[in-house]
């Protein structure tokens, strides 16, 4: 569908616009207080981004003998020291005043019969930290009370199922608003400061833990505005999906919380494979434990998360999200190991910011997922992104409310695109193509072949089609792979050798 409205229309002008309602977005709308706040989504507010899905929780330093300081040091590890320690210590100070702030917001956070948070485990994480809500439905429980805190604040108000295609210039170059689709024409959002918060860009591939919507449309926009972007190659896979036969785009996710309540990792014989692979085992990074699961399903051997001694019949209680999804596939964990596989889960990169979620652009700012603030460093530390999203977010809305940027001197430039999605095809096809030459594990002769079926699509899309962003963002995510040569983190080539 290609769609552009002949009369466009222009919404009245707010003081701030943020793009995308997940908890990046809700966070800056209601830490921006008193200013004028629009918030446009793609889809339902809430509803649509991947912070409703969140399992295991948030980290933050709140139990005994535990400190900022020390989770600032296990953040650094698991992004292999390439993070901005500057950007750490600021997540890792405020995640206690983050929790804080939620519960004051009504987050009801699961507590033990003394009323003190219960702190859950995850994989590189030097002790238990993980806040959570309703077991492993944190995300659900979070956008509730963030949702409904925003849909009660006479500042902000919420525009669903509208799309943001394009930034609205100035002809000074400042951002001074964005077009968006609102399912029947193009429409003008002016704004004095833009927000993107519009998630990452894990569902471009073909096995994915997150929801259609977080294709990178956002990153994609500014992209093709010409911000800076960052660290695009490190993508994470988590290393337990649930393996549906067969199915592509969302694979519902097996929280890592269960390995951190001793879950295990089998073969198909019932070996367990992840003590020889790493001192932590089930417990290793990330991206260690994807490589050694993908090393069993490529090879044709499959691989199985097995509960049934470690979590047995506390099953739906504990964990009444992943037990629903097993379930439904006709899988019950109590009795039986669970098929896994990897898929893409989280983009560490997105479009560079500064300290205060400045972009390169004037008037652009960028939060959550969508935003590279250098705090994930080569590879995300587990539960650290709701978090970023919430910490970052606030901030920006408080720096926001307290100094507005300037007007900019002249009116909104002409759009510069025509609204028209990535037709199914391509998008499968790309999704394909991802998942094959730029997954888990690359190397220079596969992404090079990416580059080239990119660049083919590329060639046949009419100019300044907001389609043809999308695939400027795969090729830019392609570009920067190929250019880094080494295995660091998520970014692991079979074609380079692993520093020892
Ligand atoms: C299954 C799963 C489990 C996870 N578990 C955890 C966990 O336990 N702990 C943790 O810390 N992290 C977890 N994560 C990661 C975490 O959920 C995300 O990183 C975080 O929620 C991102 O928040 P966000 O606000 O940046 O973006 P999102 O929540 O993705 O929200 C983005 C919003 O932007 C909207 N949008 C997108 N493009 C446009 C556009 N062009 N115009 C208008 N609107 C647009 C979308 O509709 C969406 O509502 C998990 C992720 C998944 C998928």
């Amino acid at each position: 569908m290609s769609a552009q409205s002949s009369a466009m229309a222009r919404q009245p002008a707010s003081e701030v616009l943020v793009i995308g309602a997940g908890v990046a977005g809700l966070a800056t709308a209601l830490a921006a207080a008193p200013r004028a706040v629009r918030v446009l989504d793609a889809g339902a507010p809430g509803g649509d981004g991947a912070s409703i899905w969140a399992q295991g929780g948030i980290a933050a330093a709140v139990g005994t003998g535990d400190a900022p300081a020390q989770h600032a040091a296990d953040t650094l590890a698991a992004g292999q020291w390439r993070n901005d320690p500057v950007a750490v210590r600021h997540l890792t100070e405020r995640a206690p005043d983050v929790i804080d702030w939620l519960e004051r917001l009504g987050v009801r956070f699961d507590r033990d019969g003394d009323g003190a948070l219960l702190l859950g485990r995850e994989a590189a994480h030097g002790r238990m930290r993980i806040v959570h809500a309703r077991g492993d439905a944190t995300g659900a429980e979070v956008m509730r009370a963030l949702t409904r805190a925003a849909v009660r604040c006479a500042h902000i108000a919420v525009a669903p199922q509208c799309r943001a295609f394009a930034l609205a210039r100035a002809d000074d170059g400042r951002v001074v608003g964005a077009w968006a689709w609102n399912g029947h024409a193009v429409e003008l959002w002016p704004a004095r400061a833009v927000v993107l918060a519009t998630g990452g860009y894990a569902a471009l591939y073909r096995h994915t833990t997150n929801p259609a919507g977080n294709d990178g449309g956002g990153i994609a926009l500014a992209l093709a505005a010409g911000a800076a972007v960052a660290d695009l190659e490190f993508v994470q896979f988590h290393p337990t999906a649930l393996a549906l036969p067969e199915a592509s785009g969302q694979l519902p996710l097996l929280t890592e919380a269960l390995r951190g309540a001793g879950a295990v990792l089998i073969d198909g014989s019932g070996q367990r494979f992840m003590p020889a692979e790493h001192p932590l085992a089930e417990l290793a990074p990330r991206d260690v434990v994807a490589r050694a699961v993908a090393a069993r399903t490529l090879a044709g051997h499959a691989a199985f998360l097995d509960a049934r001694a470690a979590v047995g019949a506390a099953f739906p209680e504990h964990f009444p999200t992943v037990f629903a999804a097993c379930m439904r596939a006709g899988i019950d964990p109590r009795t039986q190991p669970v098929p896994i596989t990897p898929a893409a889960h989280y983009c560490m990169g997105g479009v560079r910011v500064d300290a205060d979620a400045r972009s390169s652009l004037d008037g652009l700012y960028a939060v959550g997922e969508a935003a590279c603030t250098g705090v994930h460093g080569a590879n995300r530390l587990a539960s650290n992104s709701l978090l970023e999203g919430l910490v970052f977010g606030r901030a920006l809305g408080q720096h926001l409310a307290a100094a507005l940027p300037a007007a900019a001197a002249g009116a909104a430039l002409p759009c510069p695109r025509t609204y028209a999605p990535l037709d199914a095809a391509t998008r499968a096809a790309l999704a394909d193509v991802l998942w094959t030459y730029a997954g888990l594990v690359r190397d220079e002769a596969g992404l090079a072949h990416a580059a080239t079926r990119i660049a083919a699509w590329r060639a046949t899309r009419e100019p300044g089609a907001s389609a043809a962003d999308l695939l400027d963002l795969a090729a830019a995510l392609i570009a920067a792979m190929r250019a880094r040569r080494e295995c660091v983190g998520a970014h692991w080539r079979r074609d380079v050798r692993a520093a020892a």
